[in-house]
């Protein structure tokens, strides 16, 4: 086990163009990792969550930055000799080679431990990963969630410090993957060693992890518990980037007393509008967010009612969404029970509670209200 520090790192790539532009494909990113740690980095396509990944397991030259395993800094260490067993999206099994042969060969390369010992760590990964049937038989042989426990029960026998996972879940269908989950995060507990996973989704990134870091064009945008993230976004990307169906967002300005947007006004408590002005003055563009289970369908003279006409109603099982219409232009999405069935074209009043409100300034995404509403939960 060991914690890992990522320290000020960044990666610069060549771009193709003129030969003299740089892709920055991560920008200054420093992270610490605790010991045991499960860690997800989380982010779109082409956000260099992969590039950070691979520096970690040294596939990758760091451009600039430290980057320790334990108390070793790593930066010019081969990748055999750091500790490190990574999982990748395309397994990279060989396919001449059995499961057993598969699970065996790297350690055989990289340690001195004699033949019986490898073949009881190899019986005791396939042991765990439940593939001690599938031992003889070659990956083509395989279906893709045995290839994925191949992939993992060949990390498994390394017995690394640190498990590093380029998302191993991807290539599954979705019934499998959320299984693959589960599994993960079993043997994450039972092996109790440190783990850094790698993913664009979002859901799975929220499950599975002790701590997200959420990435952005190479940056670190916010990196906290699944909770903080959700209910403390630091800024409008991580907002709209965590939770389905999205975050609904509606540009409003703020003259002291109500946030007006184009197509409804919210008229907040004395003691919230004192905090608004004093991070954003009494003239301030913003955006207000708010989540779409945190809008109440209201009797229609309710405080702060907004009347609208529901568009769509997409059943998704246990709940509903709806889809609403205001009286201008702006949409918004909301998540009621199953059982809360309003008629499509019908019309509709929502509302929502001040405290569930999130509040952005409109210039740099920043939220204007983080640090109260942890506040208002620790207190609540
Ligand atoms: P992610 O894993 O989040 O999808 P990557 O780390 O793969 O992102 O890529 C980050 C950025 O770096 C992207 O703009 C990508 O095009 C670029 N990039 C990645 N690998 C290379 C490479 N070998 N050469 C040039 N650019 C690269």
């Amino acid at each position: 086990m060991s914690r890992v520090s990522i320290e000020n790192v960044s990666k610069l790539y060549d771009g193709s163009g003129d030969g003299e532009g740089k892709i920055v494909a991560v920008d200054g990113v420093t992270l610490d990792i605790e010991d045991g740690e499960f860690l997800t980095i989380v982010g779109p396509s082409g956000s260099g969550k992969s590039t950070l990944l691979r520096m970690v397991a040294g596939l990758e030259d760091i451009s600039s930055g430290t980057i320790r395993i334990g108390d070793r800094v790593v930066n010019d260490i081969q990748p055999q000799d750091r500790g490190v067993a990574m999982v990748f999206q395309n397994y990279a099994l060989y396919p001449h080679m059995s499961t057993r042969k598969n699970m065996a060969y790297g350690l055989k390369l990289t340690s001195d431990l004699s033949d019986d010992e490898v073949q009881q760590r190899v019986e005791e990964a396939a042991e765990m990963m439940g593939i001690e049937d599938q031992l003889g038989k070659k990956p083509g042989s395989l279906s893709g969630g045995q290839q994925q426990r191949v992939a993992t029960g060949r990390a498994i026998v390394r017995d690394p410090e640190v498990f590093l996972m380029d998302e191993p879940l991807s290539n599954l269908d979705a019934k499998l993957r959320a299984h693959m989950r589960t599994e993960i995060q079993r043997i994450h507990e039972e092996l109790g060693t440190t783990f850094i996973y790698v993913t664009h989704d979002q859901e799975e990134a929220m499950t599975m992890s002790d701590r997200v870091a959420i990435l952005n064009h190479g940056e670190v945008q916010q990196i906290g518990t699944p909770d903080e993230i959700y209910n403390e976004p630091k800024n409008l990307f991580v907002a709209d980037f965590v939770g389905s169906p999205a975050m609904n967002t509606f540009d409003v300005t703020f003259d002291g007393t109500t946030l007006t947007a184009t197509d409804f006004e919210y008229e907040v408590s004395s003691t919230r509008a004192e905090r608004v002005r004093e991070r954003a003055g009494d003239d301030a563009s913003l955006v207000l967010g708010i989540r779409p289970e945190d809008i109440h369908i209201a009797e229609a003279d309710a405080e702060n009612a907004i009347e609208t006409i529901l568009d769509v109603r997409e059943p998704v099982g246990s709940d509903n969404y709806l889809y609403l219409e205001m009286e201008g232009v702006e949409e918004c999405r909301v998540r009621v029970p199953g059982d809360v069935k309003p008629r499509e074209g019908e019309a509709l009043t929502v509302s929502f509670d001040e405290d569930d409100i999130h509040l952005f300034r409109a210039s740099d995404g920043e939220n204007i209200l983080a640090e109260e509403r942890g506040q208002h939960e620790v207190t609540a």
